[in-house]
């Protein structure tokens, strides 16, 4: 029998998308599994609305300006974009590239339009997660309870609900987020089961080569 182990499984980091309309928990969701999980990464996204109270530059979104959102998007440093509500999201591309090379996940909190350009680019490495509220009146609750936004965007938002929810069938997973914790543990759930995917292990090849020389 030999002496020395079979070496640790080297994995590729996949592309955990979180899509649903705003007030279902998905940001939430987002922060409890990143504070819980160390090997996942936040991407970050560009975005030209305005910081609400609370959140951070560089830690929730970069906040900048129209002018330079066209500059990166047609320099083709994005690695998708849309417009929801009138303003301009999208993702980074180097980041994520460099996040996955290294075996790391990254978590995306993007809207159907991201979640359906990531399709087209990058489908294999992909596990897209649609939250949906339990009902309009809890949507309509959450969105006026945090605090964050005048009626008239609390309207808007509500609105275009009905819109991104039209999209739950172009995702790999939908959870109905009724409890908190219980949503969070499926959610977690998938994600063990999403890692221990033979495709997402290329490592289990020198795995079990060197497991079987022991033999
Ligand atoms: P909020 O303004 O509430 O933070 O986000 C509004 C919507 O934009 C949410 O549905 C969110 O998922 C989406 N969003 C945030 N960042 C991106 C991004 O980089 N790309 C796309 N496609 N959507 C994003």
């Amino acid at each position: 029998m030999t002496k020395t182990a079979p070496p640790p499984i080297v994995r590729r980091g996949l592309l955990l998308v979180l899509s649903s309309p705003s007030g279902a928990g998905k940001t939430t969701l987002a922060r409890r599994l990143l504070a819980d999980d160390a090997a996942i990464t936040p991407s970050i996204s560009f975005t030209t609305r305005k910081m609400r109270p609370g959140e951070v530059d560089g830690r929730d979104y970069h906040f900048i300006d129209k002018v330079a959102f066209i500059a990166a998007r047609d320099r083709g440093d994005l690695l998708e974009w849309a417009e929801v509500f009138g303003n301009f999201y999208g993702t980074p591309a180097t980041p994520v590239m460099a996040a996955i090379g290294e075996g790391r996940d990254v978590l995306f909190d993007i809207d159907w339009q991201g979640a359906r350009q990531l399709s087209e680019r990058a489908l294999a490495d992909l596990v897209r997660i649609f939250i949906l509220p339990p009902s309009a009146e809890a949507l309509y609750q959450r969105l006026t309870s945090r605090n964050q936004d005048p009626p008239e965007v609390v309207a808007k938002r509500m609105a275009a609900a009905s819109g991104e929810i039209s999209h739950w069938g172009e995702y790999d997973y939908v959870l109905v987020n009724s409890d908190l914790d219980a949503c969070y543990r499926q959610l977690t759930a998938i994600l063990t089961a999403e890692r221990l995917r033979r495709a997402r292990q290329p490592g289990l090849e020198v795995f079990v080569k060197a497991l079987l020389a022991g033999l």
